[in-house]
């Protein structure tokens, strides 16, 4: 075998994995056919979270009138924004390129593609490999209405010429409802239309119904309960029809409706490893396909796709097969957060999970943030603890509101470490934050759950 491990794709798994595999002294080859680093370096976490910030920057030009200062908010330069986004990932791109090298993998920059279980084809080159990591992520994917082709996808977003003066975007998951909030922020009139009553399926109750209230009141407008149904095209122009009729012309119509995975073309098949049902890689808790020296890990398999969760699993597999350190990732209690505006971050149960589980008590509070007070901006933080009643472990934190992700990180720790309410409630806060909120909820808002609904 020419290879120990044969890693294909460069993402944030994949890179991991081949990189810390060839620390342990095993021979690696990795294949990328697009840019190093995968979507979150390229066209996903990174870029989206300096738009993020490039948005920030408006608000607070105006929010500083408050404080004292005049501050003349001109007009937002989005080719300048961009260009300045592309150095930075140029740069970071340059840096996994690096990793890979200085570890001592052997790079193919190419479509790699299974010939057999153990041979991989990489345009015209051939190489053998014991082990093989599938870690070739996803894409984002158009719904089948007529026109979807006129309508951009995330991929595009990070590269277009202009910035648009009204934008409808279809889908409140996480990818629309952080646009929304970009576009919006930059100037643009956005629409955001959803199947939904509110934005963020699966999300706590409470937070999506503070992130609609949040949207609506930064001046996107909302269309819950709307399927999308056609768009096409007058001129430049794109026409929007969705919710039984209704139609919205704009200069741009994204669809964030979900991704699918990148397992096809790849010679799985050929190599006899199984798909599920949605179309992803079929993995077991080692990561292991229906080949068991084929592992497949990120995105492609479709399971959690968030890029702490595929480093960990590449991290975790390198240990296992060549480390001597045999390991799994947990995805018990995966912290995750959305970039909308104001951010939301979360860990654990929600409220609606946990009460089919258990009874719960539940604390909530809401405020103004200290800022707002004297900025006079609208904009209200929002912050939840889910708590089992019996053993009074604290099983979700949900948090809406400036530094969330920040914040909720820290938290993160002592959820995972399964601390108790009582642990919470002897941490002395650091004042004055936000987060102190999260050690000072003395009154409980309410007990709900399966003891309740029992009575
Ligand atoms: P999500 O799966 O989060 O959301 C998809 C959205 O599209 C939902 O609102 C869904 O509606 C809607 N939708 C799906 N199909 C259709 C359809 N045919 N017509 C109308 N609406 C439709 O996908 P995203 O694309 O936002 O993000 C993909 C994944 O990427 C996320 O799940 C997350 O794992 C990851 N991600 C993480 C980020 C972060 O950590 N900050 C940022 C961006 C992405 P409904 O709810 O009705 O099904």
């Amino acid at each position: 075998m020419d290879f120990d491990l044969f890693v294909i794709g460069g993402g944030s798994a994949g890179v991991r994995c081949a990189r810390i595999s060839a620390g342990h002294g095993a021979r690696v080859g990795v294949a990328e056919e697009r840019f190093w680093g995968g979507t979150c370096v390229n066209i996903g976490c990174v870029p989206k979270k300096l738009l993020v910030q490039a948005g920030e920057y408006g608000a607070w030009a105006e929010d500083a009138a408050g404080f004292g200062w005049t501050i003349q908010k001109g007009p937002h330069d989005w080719a300048k924004l961009i260009a300045a986004k592309d150095r930075e990932i140029t740069r970071l791109e340059g840096i996994y390129r690096k990793l890979l090298d200085g570890a001592g993998c052997t790079i193919f920059d190419g479509r790699a593609v299974l010939e057999d279980a153990h041979t991989v084809l990489i345009g015209d080159k051939r190489v053998t490999a014991e082990k093989i990591v599938v870690a070739t992520g996803g894409h984002p994917e158009r719904p089948p209405i007529p026109g979807a082709e006129l309508g951009i996808i995330s991929d595009d977003a990070f590269y277009l010429p202009t910035m648009p003066k009204t934008v409808a975007i279809v889908g409140s998951g996480y990818i629309a409802v952080e646009f929304a909030g970009i576009f919006r922020a930059l100037g643009a009139e956005v629409h955001l239309i959803y199947r939904q009553p509110l934005p963020l399926r699966g999300f706590d109750h409470d937070i999506r119904e503070a992130l609609a209230e949040a949207l609506a009141q930064q001046g996107i407008t909302l269309h819950p309960g709307c399927h999308p149904e056609a768009v096409a095209a007058n001129g430049d122009r794109r026409i929007l029809t969705y919710g039984g009729g209704q139609k919205l012309d704009v200069d741009l119509v994204f669809f964030a409706t979900g991704r699918r995975a990148n397992a096809r073309g790849l010679g799985l098949e050929a190599a006899g490893v199984e798909l599920n049902a949605k179309g992803a890689v079929r993995v077991n808790e080692a990561l292991q396909t229906t080949v068991p020296h084929i592992y497949a890990m990120g995105d492609v398999t479709d399971r959690i796709n968030l890029t702490p969760v595929a480093t960990g699993e590449g991290h975790a597999l390198a240990d296992t097969l060549f480390g001597g350190r045999p390991r799994t990732l947990s995805h018990q209690n995966v912290p995750s957060a959305v970039f909308s505006s104001p951010p939301i971050a979360t860990v654990g149960l929600t409220e609606e999970q946990a009460c089919t589980m258990r009874q719960v008590d539940v604390y909530v509070t809401r405020f103004t943030p200290m800022r707002h007070n004297l900025t006079g901006r609208p904009r209200k933080t929002l912050m939840k603890l889910v708590v089992d009643s019996e053993t009074q472990v604290v099983v979700g934190a949900h948090m809406l509101g400036e530094d969330a992700p920040e914040i909720i990180q820290g938290v993160a720790i002592a959820v995972v470490m399964g601390a108790t309410k009582a642990d919470f409630d002897r941490t002395i806060g650091i004042h004055p934050t936000a987060a102190e909120e999260f050690v000072t909820l003395r009154t409980r808002t309410r007990v709900t759950g399966v003891a309740e609904a029992a009575e």
